[in-house]
């Protein structure tokens, strides 16, 4: 089966086929730095993660560009409340967003535009719209003029019928209800504090769905592969990003739309503005671990909403052990006879694993077979039918299945903790400190981590 995705647009599974072979560009909406990001959030930077990772191991070269809104109708209400300058109040919340990236194991795009420094693609594109009839000015305010656009409404699946000429909206957040002219830019006003860039256009600052038009096509060009997002961004935010780019370009602007479905708390989606919302910083204070949240995230298919619990973070957590185990302890395994059964078993994991993601990111498919491959090669061990050419092969497998998962990345941290632990207490001991060595020795153990002195040097080992 080819790999294909379900699109949005049109609302069905489409093969996938990149517009330059062997590449992909995709953009990813990024954060609104006002607030920390929930775990919600993340959601949609996992989806977008194992969508990276995947097309990654399926060979493409991937550009990744995902923007930071760092200036918006939310930043700028908070900033001012708090009395301090736009880029002083978000640089804090953009720090944090890729420590906790960092600590979902989620692999970083190519490219992380912040909208602050990209207000002259904004306004070129304005006033493109401006020359072509799609956009007006009142009062200093810039309007997309919905009925100059034909197509409007073709992605959230809108009814522009009962559209009330001359209606229009400012804010950058609103229902399907209230589908109107939206704001691209807007004049500045005394709300705005000193958030305002003095341009061709005015002195004012852009309307969040400008941004995205702007960066995405600066970076990626006027037509581009894949637009991701949750689908709380398909209206307007999605909506008016192809509204915006298409009226300016008269190219189309994104071959394959993929939404993912929420991430829900209580009952409801998780929100900053319901307050059901946690951190990841909430979540790890309370002793799990970055990995367990990954796993969580990553293992109910993007489609589907997800409930936030702690007994689902209790299994991920049960899961991820078994399938760090059976890397740990085949690493370690000597290698047996071949019983020759192996190599089937490597075939149908690979297959098992590639056929479900090939299907829309069929994620729970493509753990079902991690698991059961587990188990099989397990058996092989145990019944001494592995040998070490068979177990290298094993390990090959699930290394690369690890480039899509990437469950082990908090095993890496722990290899070159312990790693610097034994130089220290190499050093220690060269130093006739005995007690350090003994102490980071003692340490280690009470952590289930085994010394062992060997002619080689010092190795270590997991107590079974
Ligand atoms: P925001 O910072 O609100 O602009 O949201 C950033 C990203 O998180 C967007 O792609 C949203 O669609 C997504 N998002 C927000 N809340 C949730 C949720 N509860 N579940 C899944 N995705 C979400
Ligand atoms: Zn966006």
């Amino acid at each position: 089966m080819a790999l294909q995705f379900r699109n949005t647009l049109t609302r069905q599974k489409e093969k996938f086929r990149p517009i330059e072979p062997g590449k992909v560009r995709m953009y990813t909406c990024g954060p609104t730095v006002y607030k920390q990001a929930h775990v919600g959030n993340f959601r949609a930077y996992m989806f977008e993660d194992l969508l990276r990772r995947y097309l990654k191991y399926k060979g493409y070269e991937v550009t990744q560009v995902m923007n930071l809104t760092d200036v918006d109708d939310k930043t700028i209400r908070d900033s001012t409340a708090q009395g301090i300058p736009l880029q002083e109040f978000t640089a804090p919340m953009i720090k944090e967003f890729f420590e906790d990236i960092d600590s979902l194991g989620i692999e970083r795009a190519e490219i992380y535009p912040a909208a602050t420094n990209h207000i002259p693609e904004m306004v070129a594109l304005v006033r493109k719209l401006i020359e072509k009839g799609h956009a007006y000015e009142v009062d200093g305010n810039y309007y997309f003029k919905i009925s100059s656009f034909p197509n409007y409404g073709k992605l959230a699946n809108v009814d522009i019928g009962g559209l009330k000429a001359g209606a229009r909206i400012a804010a950058d957040e609103y229902e399907k209800d209230s589908v109107s002219d939206f704001a691209l830019w807007k004049a500045w006003d005394e709300a705005d504090g000193d958030v305002y860039w003095e341009t061709e256009i005015g002195k004012g600052r852009p309307g969040w769905h400008i941004e995205c038009s702007a960066m995405s096509m600066k970076y990626l060009g006027n037509h581009f592969d894949i637009h991701t997002g949750g689908v709380d961004n398909m209206f307007p935010h999605h909506e008016n990003e192809i509204a915006q780019s298409e009226a300016a370009t008269g190219e189309k602007f994104v071959n394959y739309w993929m939404h993912c479905g929420y991430l829900i708390s209580e009952g409801k989606k998780m929100s900053k503005s319901l307050g059901n919302f946690y951190t990841l910083r909430d979540i790890l204070g309370r002793g799990y671990s970055g990995v367990a949240v990954r796993y969580m995230l990553i293992s109910t298919h993007y489609r589907q909403q997800l409930d936030f619990t702690v007994d689902g973070l209790e299994a991920a957590g049960n899961a991820l052990e078994r399938y760090n185990d059976f890397i740990n302890n085949l690493e370690d395994y000597p290698g047996g006879d071949s019983g020759g059964e192996a190599s089937d078993i490597i075939d149908k994991a690979r297959k098992g694993f590639e056929e479900s993601l090939d299907d829309d990111l069929n994620i729970s498919g493509a753990l079902a077979a991690v698991f059961d491959f587990i188990r099989d090669i397990n058996r092989l061990k145990a019944e001494n039918k592995l040998s070490v050419a068979e177990r290298d092969e094993v390990l090959k497998t699930i290394r690369q299945f690890d480039t899509v998962l990437n469950f082990t990345f908090e095993k890496e941290d722990i290899d070159s903790e312990i790693e610097t632990l034994i130089t220290q207490r190499t050093e220690a001991k060269k130093n006739k400190d005995y007690a350090r060595a003994d102490q980071i020795r003692d340490d280690l153990l009470a952590r289930g981590i085994i010394l062992e002195d060997t002619p080689q040097g010092v190795r270590w080992k997991r107590k079974m």
